[in-house]
């Protein structure tokens, strides 16, 4: 069995979740289960190693069970990017319109340094709204966008042709 055939038969689809409409992939299944989340977080670090990558960034909330994992297995730091008034310390906010309403997102200004490396991860890339202002907010801080670390992309919607198709990597597609 392929690590794409195992999650298949791992990760759950939730219909009309979180609104009516939206069919939504569960990864918590995956997640209990330490070996499949051994393998995701090694075949999501994969095609960056080597890549010199400074900092992780993961997006709330999946993006950071992901991420921080990732993280250390590119000896990478760690940087959370967060909904808007969750962080302690001064920060920068980025708005966009997500498949389901709107919303915002927020990172420290200090969290990443001018001409840092940086890998962005989330679970899913769907309109690539979020990953998107991420972007923005790294690119503000001057950080340089070496990728975007999906494990699952939903190709119809075309989210990675806002974020550069050649920059983004995912384990399964739909
Ligand atoms: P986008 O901004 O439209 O690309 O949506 C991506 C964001 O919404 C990510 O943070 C995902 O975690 C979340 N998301 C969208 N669709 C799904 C889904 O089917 N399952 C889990 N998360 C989803």
């Amino acid at each position: 069995p392929t690590l794409v055939s195992d999650l298949q038969a791992t990760l759950r689809d939730v219909p009309d979740f979180p609104k009516p409409g939206i069919v939504f992939k569960d990864i918590t299944p995956m997640l209990a289960d330490p070996r499949l989340f051994g393998r995701v977080v090694t075949a999501m670090s994969a095609p960056f190693r080597g890549k010199h990558i400074t900092k992780v960034v993961g997006v709330e909330s999946r993006g950071f069970i992901l991420g921080a994992p990732i993280a250390l297995a590119l000896e990478a730091g760690f940087v959370p990017a967060r909904k808007p008034g969750k962080l302690p310390h001064r920060s920068i906010v980025e708005r966009y319109s997500l498949e389901y309403g709107a919303d915002g997102v927020e990172m420290h200004e200090d969290a990443i340094l001018k001409d840092e490396r940086v890998l962005v991860v989330d679970d899913v890339l769907a309109t690539g709204g979020t990953a998107e202002a991420t972007a923005r907010l790294i690119s503000r801080l001057g950080g340089d966008i070496v990728g975007f670390s999906f494990l699952i992309t939903l190709d119809f919607l075309a989210g990675a042709k806002r974020l550069g198709p050649d920059k983004v990597t995912s384990v399964l597609s739909f």
